[in-house]
Formats: structure tokens, C-alpha cells, sequence
């Protein structure tokens, strides 16, 4: 599996605005946010896409959902409300190919988030 700009982020070859980490994840702020608080919430072990969690990353993958909840209650938005959102391969419109979890908060977001008619 290539290794994404991400696994740069987790062993700090480049710069990022973290919110959290352990050992097993990483949070950062997105870099091209889409609210007034954005950050991706990822695990450290690489898994490109959500088509490749395996049983074993169920335990993982729950816990970037606790630790997006985690960081919204800590900036105040919890109660407000926010969104997460994973993206998966084109039609999903990933670019990143290391899951993340887009935590978005700080304002009231449109729903549905597309524009087009269902086909
Ligand atoms: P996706 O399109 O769902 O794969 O989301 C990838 C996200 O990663 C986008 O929202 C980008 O803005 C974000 N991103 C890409 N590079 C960086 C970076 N170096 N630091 C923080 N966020 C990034």
C-alpha cells in the first residue's frame, strides 16, 4: 500500500495543527476547512479506504468517532451539533487514501449535501 501525506503527518515530517493524538490516532485540523472547526480524526495504522476495514479495525474505527465527540465537547459544539463524515474512492469524492474521519462544527450545515437529483 502507498504511503499517503498523512502517514508524513503521524511521524511529523511535515507540520500539522494536532488536536490529539495517542498511540493508536492522530486528530489535526484539515488544511482546507469547511467550517469554522474542521479536523480529520485518523488511525495511526494505515487502512486506505473503508472498503479495506477488516474485523480487527472495528475497535479502531469506533474510536475515532469517540475522540471526534471528544474534541467537538472540548471547543464547546457538542451540544450545537456537528458532523462527521468518511469519504470512500471516487464516487465519495476521497483523496486521501488513509481513512479519515472529517469532523465538521461551528455552524449549521446543509443537508443533503449535494445538489443533484438522484438518478
Ligand atoms: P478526502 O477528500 O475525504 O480524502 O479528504 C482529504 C482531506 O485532507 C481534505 O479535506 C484536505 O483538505 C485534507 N488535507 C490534505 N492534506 C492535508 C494536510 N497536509 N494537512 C491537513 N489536511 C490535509
Amino acid at each position: 500500500m502507498s504511503e499517503t501525506i498523512f502517514n508524513k503527518i503521524i511521524d511529523k515530517s511535515i507540520p500539522a495543527d494536532i488536536l490529539y493524538e495517542d498511540d493508536d490516532v492522530l486528530a489535526f485540523r484539515d488544511i482546507n476547512p469547511q467550517a469554522p472547526l474542521h479536523f480529520l480524526v485518523i488511525p495511526k495504522k494505515q487502512i486506505a479506504t473503508i472498503n479495506d476495514i477488516t474485523p480487527d479495525d472495528y475497535t479502531i474505527v469506533g474510536k475515532l468517532s469517540g475522540i471526534a465527540a471528544l474534541i467537538v465537547a472540548e471547543h464547546g459544539e457538542a451540544d450545537k451539533g456537528f458532523r462527521t463524515v468518511m469519504n470512500c474512492n471516487e464516487y465519495g469524492g476521497q483523496t486521501v487514501y488513509h481513512i479519515h474521519l472529517h469532523v465538521l462544527a461551528g455552524k449549521p450545515l446543509g443537508w443533503p449535501p449535494y445538489q443533484e437529483r438522484l438518478k
